[in-house]
This record gives structure tokens, C-alpha cells and sequence, in this order.
């Protein structure tokens, strides 16, 4: 049997009709920015692997860091015992962050970074004798999917059979500039009520790469912090460069309470999450009292290995050469974009440093389920792309290390690919 039969008698893939998918690629290896199959064909990874990875495939220099780690020491029990890689990573990643960010909690990935920051805030007031249990999201968020994940995530076709157990959240409209006022007004009537808001800063990646102000956030922002609203700012897709800067915080004026990263944080690597606080979050939990205690913790939780790959990462994240070559596709995204908003088969371009997004016009509208995105995703790998658009919704987000000559190459085939005749 060759892999892909093999995959198919034993492995259940995620999001993916098991029924009706094509049979899966097996990978073989991967290197910079290109994957390769089984046959020896190679692809160029314009959507980062779901959006993980910074540096491009197999990089040497984390794969030296983690294999030296793994040979030193691989994992240890983080309640009662610490290790150096935990503690530097704590320490350089929050002077990157708002300056009120001063712990650091560990976990597996951002949808378990997610439950740590809601069990947070429900408990920063449970521990204070105040009940507030309701909390506020955006329409069309996407947190995760473990249950509390989706709770504060939209209602759509992927929480619908779990309805009823997902507990309430109420939802509201992302900020422009119009809606302020309607939005501060439906807020204020619950606003003693309300623990936290939830939010995806600047673009909510899974709605379909929606896109906001910066202002209009920080706008909404400041208006919650005023009601006693905690902010949680989900920056699992955002962080670590995807917006041209380092996180999307860099583009606002109001500091979160709380903050969610994974994804990227390994530069893609290893999976990793993280939960960030201000000590204001952190002192509520000292106590004498031992029911004050967060119990909350993975098996897994700041894994050395893990931890050393996000070190890794992010040193070279911070070098002059990746921060240059962010600046270019940025750069490069911009002048494409003006191409894009020409094309008659275009819509609602829109674009965020390396995160660059388009509708395609179609009569079916605008949805995840739109059948256009596999006619779409076909064309792509058959010219050694892979671009999985979510349904009508195109869009890159390209590792850092890719050229000026491969985004050419990506940009050409988009144009060559909307000129199709669709049947
Ligand atoms: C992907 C994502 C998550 C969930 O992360 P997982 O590691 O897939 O559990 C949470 N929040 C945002 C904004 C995301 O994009």
C-alpha cells in the first residue's frame, strides 16, 4: 500500500468530510518555503501550514536549538519545578509586549491559550466576590475549538451541534467608524455584568480574513476598559510579525489585560501556547486562600523543547534580515493589491503586512462552503501552490523567507487562475 491508502484506512483528518475528500498529499520533507510529496513534486506554502510557520520549513537554526535541547533535557513537570528555556522565553517575549503584560502562563495552543485567558477573567472576579459571568465577542470570531472556544466563537456551521451547551456570549458587531456609538450603547446596559471581551485585533483570520481600524479597535478598547470590561486580546494569528509588525498591539493605543498567542510563537515548529497577564490579573489570584488558585495546567505545559523552538524563532524574527523581508512583502502585497482592486472577477481587497485577502465575485456569495475554493485549491497545487481559500475568500499569508521571485511567481499564477473559465 503507498501512503496515501495507508493514511486513509487509519488517520481522521480535520475539517475535512472523510466521505468526500480527495485522498490526502503525503509530505515528505520540507525546506524554506516549499514542501515535498511523495513523488518528488514540490510546493511553495503560501498559507504558512494553517498559518504556523515564520521561517520557512525544517529551519536549520531551530532544529540545532531544539536538538540540543532534546538531548539536555526534553520535558519536566512545570507545577513545583522550572527549567531556563521557560523562564528566558517568559522574559524576552514580554518586553516585546504592552508594558502592563508581566506573566507568563503556559499551555498547548491558542485554543487552550484562549480557555487559561477566560478562566482568568471569570475567576479575577469569582476570587473578588463579584459575580460576572457574561462575556463579550465579535460576531464572526474565531477562538479554537475546545468548548469554551467555541462559546465565545460566532455561531456558524461549525458550533452548530453544540448549540445548546455552549455557554452564552453576547455578540457584537466588529468597530468602524459609523457604529461606535451603537456598539458603546448596546454595551453599557450589561456592562456590570460583563467579564471580559474577547477579540481578534485587526483581522479575524477564519471569518475570512476581516479586516478593521486599528483606531476603531482601540477606540472600542478604551470604552470596555472604562466599564470594567477586561480586554483579551487574541493575537494567535496576529502575533509574531503576521501584521507587519510584531503583534498587532503595535498598531493600538489601549493595553489588553490579557493576551492569547500560539501558532506562530514556534515559529511553527513545535505546538505551543501562551497566556500573557498584567500583574493586576495575577495578584487576584494570591491568596492564603487556596480556592483563589488558578487550577488550571497540561501535562505538556512549557515544554522544554517547545520552548526553545519559540526562543529560536523569535531570534531570528528579530533579525534585521526577517524584519526586512516582512517589509518587502508588505511592500510587495501592496502593489499587488492595486492589481487585484482592477480585476472585474475581484472584490473587498484588502490587506494587513504579510496577510493579503481577496473575494472572489460569485454568485453563490460570499461563504466557507462556497464550492468556487476547491475548483480554486486545484489550480493552485497543479501549479505547485498551496493556497486553501475559505470558500469564495482568497488569501496569503506567506512564510518570511520567501523571495520576491516566489511571490512573483504566486502572484502570476492568482491572475492566471481568475482568468478561468468556472464550470
Ligand atoms: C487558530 C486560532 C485559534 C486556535 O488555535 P489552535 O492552535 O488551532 O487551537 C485561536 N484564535 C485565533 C485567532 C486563531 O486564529
Amino acid at each position: 500500500m503507498n501512503l496515501q491508502q495507508r493514511d486513509k484506512l487509519v488517520n481522521w483528518h480535520p475539517y475535512t468530510q472523510m466521505k468526500t475528500t480527495e485522498d490526502a498529499i503525503p509530505i515528505v520533507k520540507g525546506k524554506g518555503v516549499y514542501l515535498f510529496d511523495d513523488e518528488g513534486k514540490r510546493y511553495i506554502d503560501a498559507v504558512s501550514s494553517w498559518w504556523v510557520t515564520l521561517h520557512g520549513h525544517a529551519h536549520p537554526h531551530i532544529a540545532q536549538r531544539v536538538s540540543e535541547q532534546l538531548n539536555t533535557l526534553e520535558q519536566v513537570i512545570f507545577a513545583g519545578f522550572t527549567h531556563e528555556p521557560a523562564i528566558q522565553l517568559a522574559e524576552n517575549l514580554l518586553q516585546l509586549l504592552p508594558s502592563n503584560q508581566e506573566k507568563v502562563f503556559y499551555s498547548d495552543n491558542g485554543s487552550t491559550a484562549v480557555e487559561v485567558a477566560l478562566k482568568m477573567c471569570i475567576q479575577f472576579a469569582y476570587n473578588q466576590g463579584k459575580e460576572k459571568t457574561k462575556i463579550l465577542a465579535f460576531k464572526d470570531a474565531y477562538h479554537g475549538d475546545t468548548f469554551g472556544a467555541m462559546s465565545v466563537s460566532g455561531r456558524s456551521v461549525w458550533t452548530k451541534p453544540f448549540g445548546e451547551m455552549l455557554f452564552d456570549v453576547v455578540f457584537i458587531d466588529t468597530p468602524n467608524s459609523n457604529n461606535l456609538e451603537n456598539l458603546t450603547s448596546q454595551i453599557k446596559d450589561i456592562a456590570d455584568e460583563i467579564a471580559c471581551f474577547i477579540y481578534e485585533p485587526l483581522i479575524q483570520g477564519a471569518a475570512g480574513m476581516l479586516m478593521h481600524n486599528p483606531e476603531d479597535l482601540s477606540a472600542l478598547m478604551k470604552f470596555c476598559k472604562d466599564q470594567n470590561i477586561l480586554l483579551i486580546q487574541d493575537e494567535v494569528f496576529t502575533g509574531f510579525g503576521r501584521t507587519g509588525k510584531l503583534f498587532a498591539a503595535d498598531y493600538l493605543t489601549e493595553e489588553p489585560d490579557i493576551m492569547c498567542f500560539s501558532k506562530g510563537l514556534t515559529g511553527g515548529t513545535m505546538p505551543m501556547g501562551i497566556t500573557t497577564s498584567s500583574n493586576e490579573i495575577f495578584n487576584a489570584f494570591l491568596s492564603e486562600d487556596k480556592y483563589k488558585t488558578l487550577f488550571h495546567g497540561h501535562s505538556f505545559t512549557a515544554n522544554p523543547l517547545a520552548c526553545t523552538a519559540a526562543l529560536a524563532s523569535m531570534e531570528l524574527l528579530l533579525s534585521k534580515e526577517t524584519q526586512e523581508n516582512v517589509n518587502l512583502i508588505s511592500e510587495k502585497h501592496k502593489e499587488f493589491s492595486k492589481v487585484l482592486q482592477q480585476h472585474s472577477r475581484v472584490e473587498n481587497v484588502r490587506q494587513t503586512g504579510t496577510i493579503l485577502a481577496w473575494d472572489f465575485k460569485t454568485e453563490q456569495g460570499t461563504s466557507y462552503f462556497n464550492t468556487i475554493g476547491k475548483f480554486f485549491y486545484k489550480e493552485f497545487l497543479n501549479r505547485g501552490i498551496i493556497m486553501r481559500p475559505l470558500g469564495n475568500v482568497m488569501y496569503l499569508v506567506p512564510p518570511y523567507c520567501i523571495t520576491s521571485e516566489e511571490l512573483d511567481y504566486i502572484y502570476e499564477s492568482i491572475l492566471q487562475v481568475l482568468e478561468m473559465e468556472l464550470n
